[in-house]
Protein backbone atom coordinates (compact mmCIF):
# COMPACT_ATOMS: atom_id res chain seq x y z
CA UNK A 1 0.00 0.00 0.00
CA UNK A 2 1.20 3.08 -1.14
CA UNK A 3 -0.02 6.14 1.25
CA UNK A 4 2.50 9.07 -0.24
CA UNK A 5 -0.24 11.70 -1.88
CA UNK A 6 0.37 12.11 -5.96
CA UNK A 7 0.20 15.57 -7.54
CA UNK A 8 -3.19 15.08 -8.92
CA UNK A 9 -4.96 13.99 -5.16
CA UNK A 10 -3.09 17.03 -3.69
CA UNK A 11 -4.67 19.45 -6.76
CA UNK A 12 -8.13 17.52 -5.44
CA UNK A 13 -7.25 18.36 -1.91
CA UNK A 14 -6.41 21.99 -2.39
CA UNK A 15 -10.10 22.21 -5.23
CA UNK A 16 -11.97 20.87 -2.33
CA UNK A 17 -10.77 23.05 0.50
CA UNK A 18 -10.94 25.86 -1.36
CA UNK A 19 -14.86 24.89 -2.00
CA UNK A 20 -15.45 23.88 1.19
CA UNK A 21 -14.36 27.50 3.11
CA UNK A 22 -15.97 29.07 0.51
CA UNK A 23 -19.40 27.14 1.04
CA UNK A 24 -19.76 25.97 4.80
CA UNK A 25 -20.30 29.57 5.87
CA UNK A 26 -23.59 29.94 4.05
CA UNK A 27 -24.97 26.65 5.34
CA UNK A 28 -28.00 27.25 7.57
CA UNK A 29 -27.98 25.73 11.48
CA UNK A 30 -28.46 22.10 11.69
CA UNK A 31 -31.77 21.30 13.00
CA UNK A 32 -32.46 19.85 16.37
CA UNK A 33 -32.03 16.33 16.59
CA UNK A 34 -34.96 15.35 17.10
CA UNK A 35 -36.74 17.03 14.05
CA UNK A 36 -36.31 14.01 11.35
CA UNK A 37 -37.94 15.50 8.88
CA UNK A 38 -35.99 19.16 9.10
CA UNK A 39 -32.81 17.00 9.17
CA UNK A 40 -33.86 15.19 5.96
CA UNK A 41 -34.10 18.37 4.22
CA UNK A 42 -30.98 19.75 5.83
CA UNK A 43 -28.70 16.52 4.56
CA UNK A 44 -30.39 16.32 1.26
CA UNK A 45 -29.80 20.04 0.98
CA UNK A 46 -26.13 19.61 1.49
CA UNK A 47 -26.09 16.43 -0.61
CA UNK A 48 -27.70 18.67 -3.62
CA UNK A 49 -24.36 21.14 -3.20
CA UNK A 50 -22.43 17.95 -3.18
CA UNK A 51 -23.83 17.06 -6.40
CA UNK A 52 -23.67 20.40 -8.19
CA UNK A 53 -20.40 20.81 -7.77
CA UNK A 54 -19.15 17.59 -8.47
CA UNK A 55 -18.65 15.75 -4.99
CA UNK A 56 -21.63 13.08 -5.10
CA UNK A 57 -20.51 9.38 -5.05
CA UNK A 58 -16.71 9.90 -5.55
CA UNK A 59 -16.24 6.45 -4.53
CA UNK A 60 -19.09 4.95 -6.78
CA UNK A 61 -17.78 3.91 -10.61
CA UNK A 62 -18.98 6.32 -13.06
CA UNK A 63 -20.68 3.78 -14.86
CA UNK A 64 -23.04 4.14 -11.49
CA UNK A 65 -22.99 8.05 -11.44
CA UNK A 66 -20.29 8.27 -9.61
CA UNK A 67 -17.17 10.09 -9.61
CA UNK A 68 -14.96 7.37 -10.23
CA UNK A 69 -12.56 8.86 -7.71
CA UNK A 70 -9.59 6.24 -6.37
CA UNK A 71 -9.81 5.41 -2.89
CA UNK A 72 -7.49 7.63 -2.01
CA UNK A 73 -9.41 10.57 -3.09
CA UNK A 74 -12.60 9.43 -1.32
CA UNK A 75 -10.28 9.55 1.94
CA UNK A 76 -8.99 12.63 1.56
CA UNK A 77 -12.49 14.32 0.85
CA UNK A 78 -13.71 12.33 3.90
CA UNK A 79 -10.65 14.28 5.76
CA UNK A 80 -10.93 17.44 4.80
CA UNK A 81 -14.73 17.52 5.01
CA UNK A 82 -14.34 16.59 8.41
CA UNK A 83 -11.59 19.28 9.34
CA UNK A 84 -14.03 21.62 7.91
CA UNK A 85 -16.40 20.78 10.04
CA UNK A 86 -19.23 19.86 7.53
CA UNK A 87 -22.20 18.28 7.81
CA UNK A 88 -21.93 14.08 7.51
CA UNK A 89 -24.06 12.17 5.55
CA UNK A 90 -26.91 11.65 7.99
CA UNK A 91 -29.75 10.87 6.00
CA UNK A 92 -28.65 9.75 3.32
CA UNK A 93 -26.60 7.34 5.24
CA UNK A 94 -27.97 4.04 3.69
CA UNK A 95 -28.73 4.86 0.43
CA UNK A 96 -25.36 6.80 -0.56
CA UNK A 97 -23.22 4.00 1.61
CA UNK A 98 -24.69 0.82 0.85
CA UNK A 99 -28.54 0.41 -0.78
CA UNK A 100 -26.98 2.57 -3.96
CA UNK A 101 -23.30 0.64 -3.69
CA UNK A 102 -25.05 -2.53 -3.61
CA UNK A 103 -27.42 -1.56 -6.49
CA UNK A 104 -24.39 -0.35 -8.13
CA UNK A 105 -22.98 -4.07 -8.15
CA UNK A 106 -25.92 -6.21 -8.69
CA UNK A 107 -28.55 -4.50 -10.43
CA UNK A 108 -29.78 -4.47 -14.22
CA UNK A 109 -28.74 -0.95 -15.73
CA UNK A 110 -32.87 0.00 -15.59
CA UNK A 111 -32.37 0.19 -12.33
CA UNK A 112 -29.51 1.57 -11.67
CA UNK A 113 -30.77 4.74 -13.91
CA UNK A 114 -34.02 4.80 -11.64
CA UNK A 115 -32.73 4.33 -8.35
CA UNK A 116 -28.79 5.74 -8.38
CA UNK A 117 -29.02 9.29 -10.02
CA UNK A 118 -31.84 10.30 -6.87
CA UNK A 119 -29.68 9.07 -4.26
CA UNK A 120 -26.89 11.08 -5.49
CA UNK A 121 -29.06 14.07 -6.10
CA UNK A 122 -30.08 13.78 -2.66
CA UNK A 123 -33.87 13.66 -3.53
CA UNK A 124 -34.47 10.35 -2.32
CA UNK A 125 -33.67 8.60 0.89
CA UNK A 126 -33.61 5.32 1.67
CA UNK A 127 -33.70 3.02 4.99
CA UNK A 128 -32.93 -0.61 5.91
CA UNK A 129 -35.63 -3.39 6.50
CA UNK A 130 -33.32 -6.27 7.32
CA UNK A 131 -33.64 -7.23 11.44
CA UNK A 132 -36.89 -8.78 12.48
CA UNK A 133 -37.54 -10.05 15.92
CA UNK A 134 -35.78 -12.95 16.65
CA UNK A 135 -33.83 -12.58 13.12
CA UNK A 136 -31.40 -10.00 13.83
CA UNK A 137 -27.62 -12.14 13.88
CA UNK A 138 -29.47 -14.85 12.90
CA UNK A 139 -30.50 -12.50 9.87
CA UNK A 140 -31.22 -15.96 7.75
CA UNK A 141 -34.19 -17.01 9.78
CA UNK A 142 -36.00 -13.71 8.96
CA UNK A 143 -39.97 -14.53 8.46
CA UNK A 144 -41.36 -12.09 6.38
CA UNK A 145 -42.71 -13.62 3.26
CA UNK A 146 -43.28 -12.17 -0.33
CA UNK A 147 -45.75 -14.30 -2.43
CA UNK A 148 -45.96 -13.95 -6.41
CA UNK A 149 -48.68 -12.55 -7.80
CA UNK A 150 -48.59 -11.92 -11.37
CA UNK A 151 -45.97 -9.59 -11.83
CA UNK A 152 -45.64 -7.80 -8.04
CA UNK A 153 -44.70 -9.99 -4.62
CA UNK A 154 -47.38 -9.59 -2.20
CA UNK A 155 -45.30 -8.94 1.17
CA UNK A 156 -46.42 -9.52 4.45
CA UNK A 157 -44.50 -9.80 7.83
CA UNK A 158 -42.69 -7.27 10.39
CA UNK A 159 -39.20 -5.44 10.54
CA UNK A 160 -37.87 -3.60 13.23
CA UNK A 161 -34.62 -1.59 14.38
CA UNK A 162 -35.25 0.53 11.10
CA UNK A 163 -33.37 3.40 10.68
CA UNK A 164 -34.94 6.41 9.22
CA UNK A 165 -37.84 4.73 8.36
CA UNK A 166 -40.25 7.68 9.21
CA UNK A 167 -38.30 9.73 6.60
CA UNK A 168 -37.52 7.09 4.07
CA UNK A 169 -38.90 6.68 0.24
CA UNK A 170 -37.32 3.57 -0.31
CA UNK A 171 -36.21 0.37 1.88
CA UNK A 172 -34.04 -2.36 1.15
CA UNK A 173 -36.30 -5.14 2.19
CA UNK A 174 -35.21 -8.58 2.62
CA UNK A 175 -37.95 -11.12 2.17
CA UNK A 176 -38.69 -14.81 2.31
CA UNK A 177 -39.71 -16.01 -1.47
CA UNK A 178 -39.23 -20.23 -0.56
CA UNK A 179 -40.21 -21.41 2.81
CA UNK A 180 -37.62 -23.30 4.10
CA UNK A 181 -37.63 -27.23 4.28
CA UNK A 182 -35.37 -29.99 3.79
CA UNK A 183 -34.48 -29.02 -0.02
CA UNK A 184 -34.44 -25.05 0.39
CA UNK A 185 -31.95 -23.80 3.72
CA UNK A 186 -32.95 -20.79 5.24
CA UNK A 187 -30.13 -18.80 3.57
CA UNK A 188 -31.44 -20.20 0.03
CA UNK A 189 -34.79 -18.32 -0.12
CA UNK A 190 -34.02 -14.91 0.50
CA UNK A 191 -34.64 -12.21 -2.30
CA UNK A 192 -33.76 -8.72 -1.66
CA UNK A 193 -36.26 -6.15 -2.64
CA UNK A 194 -36.42 -2.28 -2.95
CA UNK A 195 -39.99 -1.42 -1.29
CA UNK A 196 -41.31 2.14 -1.84
CA UNK A 197 -41.98 3.19 1.77
CA UNK A 198 -45.37 4.72 0.90
CA UNK A 199 -47.03 1.89 -1.04
CA UNK A 200 -50.38 0.87 0.66
CA UNK A 201 -50.02 -1.52 3.75
CA UNK A 202 -47.01 0.35 5.38
CA UNK A 203 -47.18 1.42 8.88
CA UNK A 204 -44.41 2.86 10.71
CA UNK A 205 -44.20 3.05 14.46
CA UNK A 206 -41.42 4.76 15.94
CA UNK A 207 -39.33 3.91 18.73
CA UNK A 208 -37.53 6.16 21.33
CA UNK A 209 -34.11 5.76 21.81
CA UNK A 210 -31.89 6.05 24.92
CA UNK A 211 -30.92 9.54 23.65
CA UNK A 212 -34.53 10.46 23.51
CA UNK A 213 -34.86 10.70 19.54
CA UNK A 214 -37.25 8.27 17.58
CA UNK A 215 -34.24 7.47 15.17
CA UNK A 216 -35.50 4.06 13.95
CA UNK A 217 -38.73 2.48 13.78
CA UNK A 218 -41.00 -0.58 13.71
CA UNK A 219 -42.37 -1.60 10.21
CA UNK A 220 -45.38 -3.59 9.76
CA UNK A 221 -46.19 -4.70 6.14
CA UNK A 222 -49.17 -6.35 5.54
CA UNK A 223 -50.00 -7.40 2.17
CA UNK A 224 -47.85 -5.02 0.39
CA UNK A 225 -47.14 -5.28 -3.21
CA UNK A 226 -43.76 -5.01 -4.34
CA UNK A 227 -43.47 -5.08 -8.52
CA UNK A 228 -41.39 -7.87 -9.26
CA UNK A 229 -38.71 -5.81 -11.36
CA UNK A 230 -37.99 -4.34 -7.92
CA UNK A 231 -36.15 -7.01 -7.04
CA UNK A 232 -32.21 -6.85 -6.67
CA UNK A 233 -30.76 -10.58 -8.10
CA UNK A 234 -32.21 -13.35 -8.80
CA UNK A 235 -35.19 -15.07 -6.62
CA UNK A 236 -34.10 -16.53 -3.78
CA UNK A 237 -30.28 -15.07 -4.40
CA UNK A 238 -31.04 -12.37 -1.56
CA UNK A 239 -28.62 -14.03 0.75
CA UNK A 240 -25.61 -13.19 -1.42
CA UNK A 241 -26.56 -9.78 -2.51
CA UNK A 242 -27.16 -9.15 1.52
CA UNK A 243 -23.10 -10.36 1.90
CA UNK A 244 -22.46 -7.48 -0.57
CA UNK A 245 -24.70 -5.17 1.01
CA UNK A 246 -22.95 -6.11 4.70
CA UNK A 247 -19.66 -5.77 3.43
CA UNK A 248 -20.38 -2.27 2.47
CA UNK A 249 -21.85 -1.34 5.42
CA UNK A 250 -19.19 -2.59 7.83
CA UNK A 251 -16.12 -1.98 5.56
CA UNK A 252 -16.83 1.54 4.49
CA UNK A 253 -19.80 2.96 5.60
CA UNK A 254 -18.24 3.93 9.33
CA UNK A 255 -15.48 5.54 8.06
CA UNK A 256 -16.02 9.04 8.23
CA UNK A 257 -16.83 9.01 11.86
CA UNK A 258 -13.03 7.55 12.30
CA UNK A 259 -11.90 11.20 11.58
CA UNK A 260 -14.41 12.47 13.66
CA UNK A 261 -13.19 10.27 16.63
CA UNK A 262 -9.86 12.46 16.11
CA UNK A 263 -11.98 15.86 16.17
CA UNK A 264 -13.45 14.37 19.37
CA UNK A 265 -10.08 13.64 21.02
CA UNK A 266 -8.89 17.10 19.79
CA UNK A 267 -12.02 19.08 21.77
CA UNK A 268 -11.06 16.86 24.66
CA UNK A 269 -7.90 17.75 25.28
CA UNK A 270 -8.64 21.37 24.60
CA UNK A 271 -11.58 21.67 27.27
CA UNK A 272 -9.04 19.12 29.59
CA UNK A 273 -6.15 22.07 29.66
CA UNK A 274 -9.12 24.66 30.38
CA UNK A 275 -10.55 22.74 33.33
CA UNK A 276 -7.45 21.56 35.02
CA UNK A 277 -8.23 18.12 33.68
CA UNK A 278 -5.17 17.75 31.98
CA UNK A 279 -2.58 17.62 34.92
CA UNK A 280 -3.79 14.15 36.15
CA UNK A 281 -1.17 11.98 34.04
CA UNK A 282 -3.75 9.02 34.05
CA UNK A 283 -6.15 10.94 31.79
CA UNK A 284 -3.49 12.22 29.69
CA UNK A 285 -2.48 8.61 29.21
CA UNK A 286 -5.97 7.36 28.69
CA UNK A 287 -6.19 9.90 25.63
CA UNK A 288 -3.01 9.35 24.20
CA UNK A 289 -3.66 5.48 23.49
CA UNK A 290 -6.94 6.48 21.77
CA UNK A 291 -5.33 8.82 19.76
CA UNK A 292 -2.86 5.96 19.05
CA UNK A 293 -6.18 3.68 18.37
CA UNK A 294 -7.61 6.37 16.26
CA UNK A 295 -4.53 6.32 14.26
CA UNK A 296 -4.56 2.99 14.00
CA UNK A 297 -7.91 2.77 12.62
CA UNK A 298 -7.60 5.17 9.92
CA UNK A 299 -4.23 2.61 8.41
CA UNK A 300 -6.60 0.25 8.93
CA UNK A 301 -9.49 1.94 6.94
CA UNK A 302 -7.08 3.12 4.33
CA UNK A 303 -6.13 -0.62 4.21
CA UNK A 304 -9.28 -1.83 3.54
CA UNK A 305 -10.43 1.02 1.10
CA UNK A 306 -7.42 0.21 -1.09
CA UNK A 307 -8.06 -3.55 -0.91
CA UNK A 308 -11.86 -2.85 -1.89
CA UNK A 309 -10.95 -1.19 -5.17
CA UNK A 310 -8.07 -4.31 -5.24
CA UNK A 311 -10.42 -6.89 -5.39
CA UNK A 312 -13.48 -5.30 -7.36
CA UNK A 313 -14.83 -2.41 -5.19
CA UNK A 314 -16.64 -4.41 -2.71
CA UNK A 315 -15.05 -4.68 0.86
CA UNK A 316 -13.96 -7.58 1.83
CA UNK A 317 -13.89 -9.43 5.63
CA UNK A 318 -11.42 -7.26 6.51
CA UNK A 319 -14.67 -4.53 7.27
CA UNK A 320 -15.42 -6.83 10.49
CA UNK A 321 -11.56 -5.88 11.94
CA UNK A 322 -12.77 -2.05 11.54
CA UNK A 323 -16.50 -2.48 12.61
CA UNK A 324 -15.29 -4.40 15.67
CA UNK A 325 -12.16 -2.25 16.58
CA UNK A 326 -14.28 1.03 15.38
CA UNK A 327 -17.08 0.29 17.86
CA UNK A 328 -15.26 -0.29 20.63
CA UNK A 329 -13.11 2.51 20.56
CA UNK A 330 -15.86 4.75 19.85
CA UNK A 331 -17.02 4.00 23.48
CA UNK A 332 -13.91 4.08 25.04
CA UNK A 333 -13.52 7.57 23.44
CA UNK A 334 -16.71 8.83 25.01
CA UNK A 335 -15.91 7.13 28.54
CA UNK A 336 -12.99 9.42 28.28
CA UNK A 337 -14.93 12.59 27.52
CA UNK A 338 -17.26 12.14 30.50
CA UNK A 339 -14.49 11.73 32.81
CA UNK A 340 -12.73 15.34 31.41
CA UNK A 341 -16.49 16.94 31.60
CA UNK A 342 -17.41 16.10 35.27
CA UNK A 343 -20.21 16.81 35.95
CA UNK A 344 -20.96 18.53 32.75
CA UNK A 345 -21.48 15.25 31.80
CA UNK A 346 -25.36 14.97 33.34
CA UNK A 347 -25.86 18.15 31.44
CA UNK A 348 -28.44 16.80 28.57
CA UNK A 349 -28.94 19.66 26.88
CA UNK A 350 -25.04 19.08 25.41
CA UNK A 351 -24.85 17.43 22.03
CA UNK A 352 -21.75 15.10 23.35
CA UNK A 353 -24.41 13.74 26.03
CA UNK A 354 -26.34 12.52 23.01
CA UNK A 355 -23.03 10.79 21.02
CA UNK A 356 -22.23 9.24 24.13
CA UNK A 357 -25.36 7.58 24.39
CA UNK A 358 -25.86 6.65 20.82
CA UNK A 359 -22.40 5.54 20.87
CA UNK A 360 -23.26 2.59 23.45
CA UNK A 361 -25.50 1.42 20.14
CA UNK A 362 -22.31 0.50 18.16
CA UNK A 363 -21.38 -2.34 19.20
CA UNK A 364 -25.20 -4.04 18.24
CA UNK A 365 -25.90 -1.88 15.12
CA UNK A 366 -24.98 -3.59 11.75
CA UNK A 367 -24.02 -6.56 13.18
CA UNK A 368 -22.70 -7.06 16.94
CA UNK A 369 -19.34 -7.41 18.47
CA UNK A 370 -19.83 -11.22 19.25
CA UNK A 371 -20.93 -11.57 15.11
CA UNK A 372 -17.79 -9.46 14.53
CA UNK A 373 -15.48 -11.84 16.58
CA UNK A 374 -17.45 -15.11 14.44
CA UNK A 375 -16.69 -13.75 11.61
CA UNK A 376 -13.05 -12.88 12.47
CA UNK A 377 -12.54 -16.24 13.41
CA UNK A 378 -14.21 -18.24 10.83
CA UNK A 379 -12.94 -16.63 7.69
CA UNK A 380 -10.17 -14.82 8.56
CA UNK A 381 -8.16 -17.08 10.84
CA UNK A 382 -9.94 -20.13 9.60
CA UNK A 383 -10.85 -21.63 13.00
CA UNK A 384 -14.00 -24.26 12.84
CA UNK A 385 -17.78 -22.74 13.22
CA UNK A 386 -18.51 -22.38 16.78
CA UNK A 387 -22.07 -23.77 15.70
C1 LIG B 1 -28.70 2.07 16.54
C2 LIG B 1 -29.15 0.88 15.77
C3 LIG B 1 -29.60 1.05 14.48
C4 LIG B 1 -30.05 -0.06 13.75
N1 LIG B 1 -30.52 0.17 12.49
C5 LIG B 1 -31.00 -0.88 11.77
C6 LIG B 1 -31.56 -0.67 10.48
O1 LIG B 1 -31.62 0.47 9.98
N2 LIG B 1 -32.05 -1.73 9.81
C7 LIG B 1 -32.00 -3.00 10.31
O2 LIG B 1 -32.43 -3.92 9.62
N3 LIG B 1 -31.49 -3.24 11.55
C8 LIG B 1 -30.99 -2.21 12.29
N4 LIG B 1 -30.49 -2.44 13.55
C9 LIG B 1 -30.56 -3.81 14.11
C10 LIG B 1 -29.21 -4.49 14.29
O3 LIG B 1 -28.68 -4.87 13.06
C11 LIG B 1 -29.47 -5.71 15.22
O4 LIG B 1 -29.86 -5.19 16.48
C12 LIG B 1 -28.25 -6.58 15.38
O5 LIG B 1 -27.97 -7.25 14.17
C13 LIG B 1 -28.39 -7.60 16.52
O6 LIG B 1 -29.54 -8.38 16.38
P1 LIG B 1 -30.59 -8.56 17.58
O7 LIG B 1 -30.90 -7.18 18.12
O8 LIG B 1 -31.73 -9.40 17.08
O9 LIG B 1 -29.80 -9.35 18.73
P2 LIG B 1 -29.64 -10.93 18.88
O10 LIG B 1 -29.30 -11.52 17.57
O11 LIG B 1 -30.85 -11.45 19.60
O12 LIG B 1 -28.38 -11.02 19.82
C14 LIG B 1 -28.45 -10.91 21.24
C15 LIG B 1 -27.03 -11.17 21.77
O13 LIG B 1 -26.61 -12.52 21.46
C16 LIG B 1 -25.38 -12.51 20.75
N5 LIG B 1 -25.35 -13.57 19.73
C17 LIG B 1 -26.34 -13.91 18.88
N6 LIG B 1 -25.94 -14.91 18.08
C18 LIG B 1 -24.65 -15.20 18.41
C19 LIG B 1 -23.68 -16.14 17.93
N7 LIG B 1 -23.94 -16.97 16.92
N8 LIG B 1 -22.45 -16.14 18.53
C20 LIG B 1 -22.16 -15.30 19.55
N9 LIG B 1 -23.05 -14.39 20.05
C21 LIG B 1 -24.28 -14.34 19.49
C22 LIG B 1 -25.35 -11.14 20.07
O14 LIG B 1 -24.04 -10.74 19.75
C23 LIG B 1 -25.97 -10.26 21.15
O15 LIG B 1 -25.03 -9.89 22.12
C24 LIG B 1 -30.03 -1.37 14.31
C25 LIG B 1 -29.58 -1.55 15.62
C26 LIG B 1 -29.15 -0.44 16.35
C27 LIG B 1 -28.67 -0.68 17.75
Amino acid sequence: MDLAFTQDEEDFRRRLRAWLADTLPKLPDRPHPADWPGRRAYDCGWQRMLHDAGYAGLHWPEDAGGQGATPTQHLIFLEETERAGAPYVGAGFVGLLHAGPTIAAEGTPEQRARWLPPILRGDEVWCQGFSEPDAGSDLASLRTRAVRDGDAYVVSGSKIWTSHAEIADWCELLVRTAPVNADTPKHRGISWLAMPMDAPGVTVRPLRTLAGTAEFAEVFLDEVRVPVTHRVGEENDGWRVTMVTLSFERGTAFVGEVVACRRVLEALARTAKANGRWDDAVLRRRLGRLAAECAALWRLTQWNVSEAQRTGGVPGVGGSVFKLRFSQVRQELYDAAAEVLGADALDAGQEWVADRLSSLSYTIAAGTSQIQRNIVAERILGLPKGR
